[in-house]
């Protein structure tokens, strides 16, 4: 099984910090979970050495992990979690439709895409060299006014 679920709301307890799967750090676009349960452990044990010094393993004395995690990883995984909610209802139409799209990314954007590397940069430049992602995403906008003013 690998966490298909969304970011978990929390990361940090008293003398606790949940990493990899156990926090929902595993990528649900291709079921990559390693590298991301091996970074948040870095982060962790960093914060986790501090603590230790300071004497104070307090959610509060912890929450500089979830501080660093949620920086670092957050707005990609709630991306991945967009596209994994989308493409597991996906008709085989539908993929068909969508691998014109996907066909079109450049083999730089397709590696960033399956490394979960996702940000406004990466949007940019899919829809600046794709126009079959640049129509998708203008339907999309389209249709979430729509449904937005009741159409
Ligand atoms: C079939 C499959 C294929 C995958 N392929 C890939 C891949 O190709 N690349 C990739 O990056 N990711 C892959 N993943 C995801 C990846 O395996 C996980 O995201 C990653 O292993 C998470 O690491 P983790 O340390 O959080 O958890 P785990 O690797 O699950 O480690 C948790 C450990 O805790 C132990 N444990 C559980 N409960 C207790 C307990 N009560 N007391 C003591 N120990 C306990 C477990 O036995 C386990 O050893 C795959 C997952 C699956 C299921």
């Amino acid at each position: 099984m690998i966490p298909s679920c969304g970011v978990s709301p929390r990361l940090v307890g008293d003398g606790l910090m949940l990493v990899g799967d156990a926090a929902r750090q595993a990528s649900p676009i291709v079921g990559e979970g390693i590298r991301f349960a091996m970074l948040a452990g870095l982060l962790a044990g960093r914060v986790a050495a501090r603590a230790v010094r300071r004497g104070d393993a307090s959610r509060q004395g912890l929450l500089g992990f979830e501080r660093l995690w949620r920086r670092q990883f957050e707005t990609r995984m709630r991306w991945a979690q967009w596209i994994n909610e989308r493409i597991a209802r996906y008709s085989d139409d539908m993929w068909d439709r969508r691998m014109a799209i996907i066909g079109r990314f450049t083999p730089a954007q397709f590696a960033a895409l399956l490394r979960t590397d996702l940000s406004a940069g990466w949007l940019l430049g899919a829809m600046a060299t794709n126009g079959a992602a640049r129509r998708y995403a203008v339907e999309r906008v389209a249709q979430a006014v729509r449904q937005r003013a009741g159409r």
